[in-house]
């Protein structure tokens, strides 16, 4: 056990080097820790002539390295030189699936299916040479992505193999990429249509005075469509930073009262009947009132853009046990079951055309969804293609 512990000190003190090499400064840590637990115990065995005496190490630096393993969220296993898995933190076990460890154990690989740890494992100690790789834990795109470093073997064969589940990171990548894809795409068709009008404008001097106001009434449109999205991005931004949305205890039922009534005159416009339930008591809320005219706003605007002529909506906020929930019911048009969960995802629209059309940028859903969550509530949507939906929001009332 004596050799096999400076061996694996060995290991980590090279896989610890390999993780600080590939950005893994928390393994390259916990590595150097364990090489420093192995070298301490066995000084001997690494230098020549040996140091005459041999501190025994403190005992706070088993527990130390105990509580780092366990801590640590990538897995990290040492195997002996027959490839039986001698220690495993819990990350190993579960992102191996792995069950034994010990010397009576069966090899890592007897208990573990997986061929490409496999041949990085023969290639290591073929070659000397540490091995990294990353791949997909089981088949499929659901596969779990983990990324592992095999270390160079130690003087008696055993291995340090540490392993970090890259799944999120991806899954986080992909949604910048088409988060970055969407917002160019949104900012370019506007600016498109801009550019259209612009260039026939310069190419028609002698253009109709009819036609040219005509242009300009549109590229003004355009430029407020712009706009709505910088500003929608802005405060996206801001509630990703983890803006403080909180604040002085602000009355949620003036507020509904308030933005409802603004919004009375646009349903008119648009022929759809208003009603709005909301007590008359104060229900107060711990947030910017800024914060909760956003929530009632949209939800109530998107009801209103979204029933046709002759269709009703009605805004009520109701108190139950600590929450105030402030629902939305509209009628006719409904959302399929498959879109419900979606239409809360960034740009997400079920008809991009009638929503761009109605100077929508699809943002509206995901700003009140990250608003409620930042306040400690949630939103959700029951609805029914063809019949209608209740969009409602669920906020945590403020103790006073
Ligand atoms: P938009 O700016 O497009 O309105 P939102 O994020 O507010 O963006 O809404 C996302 C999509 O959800 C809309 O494009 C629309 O398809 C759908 N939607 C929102 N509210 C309703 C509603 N009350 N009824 C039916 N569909 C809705």
């Amino acid at each position: 056990m004596a050799s096999a512990q400076t061996a694996a000190g060995i290991a980590f003190s090279a896989l610890g080097l390999l993780a600080a090499s590939i950005g893994w400064p928390l393994v390259a840590f916990a590595c150097a820790l364990c090489a420093g637990f192995c070298f301490a115990r066995h000084p001997v065995e690494l230098e020549s002539p040996p140091p005459p005496a041999v501190e025994p190490p403190p005992p706070w630096e088993r527990a130390a390295l105990d509580g780092v393993l366990t801590a640590l969220a990538d897995g990290v296993v040492v195997l002996d030189a027959s490839d039986r898995a001698l220690c495993a933190n819990a990350g190993a076990r579960s992102l191996l699936g792995l069950r034994l460890t010990g010397q009576d154990a069966p090899s890592l690989m007897e208990q573990v299916d997986w061929p490409q740890l496999e041949t990085a494992l023969f290639e290591a100690r073929r070659s000397r040479v540490a091995q990294v790789f990353e791949a997909a834990r089981s088949a499929g795109d659901q596969g779990q992505l983990v990324a592992v470093a095999v270390s160079v073997p130690g003087k008696d064969g055993s291995v340090v193999i540490v392993l970090r589940d890259q799944s999120r990171l991806r899954q986080l990548e992909s949604l910048r990429r088409d988060f970055v894809a969407n917002v160019s795409h949104e900012l370019k068709t506007p600016l498109a249509a801009i550019q259209g009008f612009v260039e026939t404008m310069i190419d028609d001097p002698e253009m109709p005075d009819g036609t040219r106001a005509r242009f300009l009434e549109r590229m003004h449109r355009q430029v407020q469509r712009l706009a709505t999205l910088v500003t929608d991005l802005l405060t996206l931004s801001r509630l990703d930073e983890g803006a403080a949305q909180h604040g002085e205890p602000c009355d949620l039922s003036s507020v509904a009262r308030e933005v409802v009534r603004d919004l009375m005159a646009f349903a008119e416009q648009r022929g759809v009947s208003l009603r709005i339930d909301v007590p008359t008591n104060p229900i107060w809320i711990a947030a910017e009132r800024e914060a909760l005219r956003q929530v009632v706003s949209n939800l109530t605007d998107n009801a209103i853009k979204y029933t046709p002529r002759s269709g009703s909506v009605a805004a009520r906020l109701v108190v139950d046990g600590e929450q105030a929930q402030f629902l939305v019911v509209d009628t006719v048009i409904g959302l399929a079951e498959e879109d419900q969960e979606r239409v809360f995802e960034r740009f997400y629209r079920v008809d991009k055309a009638r929503s761009r059309e109605l100077g929508g940028t699809g943002l509206g859903l995901s700003i009140v969804k990250n608003t409620v969550q930042g306040l400690g509530g949630s939103v959700g949507v029951t609805s029914r293609l063809g019949y209608g939906s209740t969009f409602w929001a669920r906020l945590p009332i403020a103790k006073r």
